[in-house]
């Protein structure tokens, strides 16, 4: 099915106060452009300079995240692409972003990634580490927490991401009474091609599709 369908399919299937952000890393500008004719006003990319190429001939008429791992050395570029990063793991990363707002006399706004399956391997930040780093990150002045963002494990069954999308969702409401300025949970980003569904089911408002959208990646 051509991409266009595909977005007004899932479009047409989640809530309106649910966002539908299409993951177009690998992506080309074609691609990009069908899915925003289609009806995408977000997109998510995974490397600062992939993102910078596409936000050259795209710009702003989407809303761009970042949602893979950022390095220090690359946030000065990807504070001036991206309109949210969703994959703050560390204070040290946070600051050097901070830094960057500061300059350009904004106020920043993230989502803390959850490492919601205790995985070693994975980017986030552990469930029982997470507050703590709030209470760091509510320090800085020129960055504000916006909400959480998990991937959860790869799993055989889709039904068996429910615990961690749960998980994830528990933290989200208990951060939301901690009282700390710079913190508001509004956003909840879980949910890809596979498991967007159950995802919604339990509390997620972003999606991130890329493979439902744009089919397998070559
Ligand atoms: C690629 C990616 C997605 C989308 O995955 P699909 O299975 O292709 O829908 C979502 N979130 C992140 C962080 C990704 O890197």
């Amino acid at each position: 099915m051509e991409i266009r369908k595909k977005v007004k399919e899932i479009l047409s299937q989640i809530p309106e106060n649910v966002i539908l952000l299409a993951a177009t890393k690998g992506r080309t500008v074609e691609e990009i452009n069908q899915a925003i004719e289609g009806g995408i006003k977000f997109i998510g990319e995974n490397y600062v300079q992939e993102a910078e190429e596409k936000f050259f001939k795209i710009g702003k008429v989407v809303k761009w995240h970042m949602i893979g791992h950022l390095q220090t050395n690359k946030v000065k570029k990807a504070i001036e692409i991206f309109d949210m990063i969703e994959t703050i793991d560390s204070f040290k990363l946070t600051k050097e972003i901070d830094k960057e707002a500061k300059k350009k006399n904004i106020v920043y706004p993230v989502l803390i990634e959850i490492n919601s399956g205790n995985e070693s391997q994975k980017s986030g930040v552990l469930p029982e580490d997470t507050e703590k780093l709030i209470y760091e990150i509510s320090k800085l002045d020129n960055i504000k927490i916006e909400g959480l963002m998990t991937m959860g494990p790869v799993v055989k069954n889709t039904e068996d991401i429910r615990p961690y999308f749960r998980l994830t969702k528990n933290l989200f409401e208990k951060f939301k009474n901690l009282g700390l300025k710079n913190v508001e949970m509004k956003y909840l980003s879980m949910g890809m091609s596979d498991t967007w569904k159950i995802a919604i089911e339990e509390g997620a408002n972003i999606i991130r599709i890329g493979t439902g959208i744009f089919g397998p990646r070559t």
